[in-house]
């Protein structure tokens, strides 16, 4: 089959290396482009994935969220979820910044 996204490659059976949030998932079963290297996962597979994430309890932490303002600054809510998972309190010390166009906030 030719890859839908290059339109150049083949897609060749093989094992693609998955993580969420930086959490190394393991490796499953994919078609991956000769070309651009773009991997393609069936339903079972990516039902596969789901269940790594969940077992590890990082299904669905990623979350949209709306940034507010607070005074002069602006307010990041963290969502309930991710501060259980992190162990976030109020009070906990953390760093943010930039990384390239993203924003980072580290606690300890
Ligand atoms: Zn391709």
């Amino acid at each position: 089959m030719k890859c839908p996204i290059c339109n150049k490659g083949i897609l060749k059976k093989g094992n693609i290396k998955e993580s969420m949030f930086g959490i190394y998932l393991g490796e499953f079963p994919a078609e991956i482009c000769t070309n651009c290297g773009e991997s393609f996962t069936n339903q079972e597979t990516t039902r596969l994935i789901e269940e790594a994430a969940k077992k590890r309890g990082i299904w669905g932490l990623g979350k949209k969220i709306k940034i507010t303002k607070t005074g002069n600054s602006l307010a990041v809510r963290i969502p309930k979820e991710i501060a259980q998972y992190l162990k976030l309190k109020e009070g906990t010390d953390a760093y943010i910044h930039p990384e390239k166009d993203k924003l980072v906030i580290e606690s300890d």
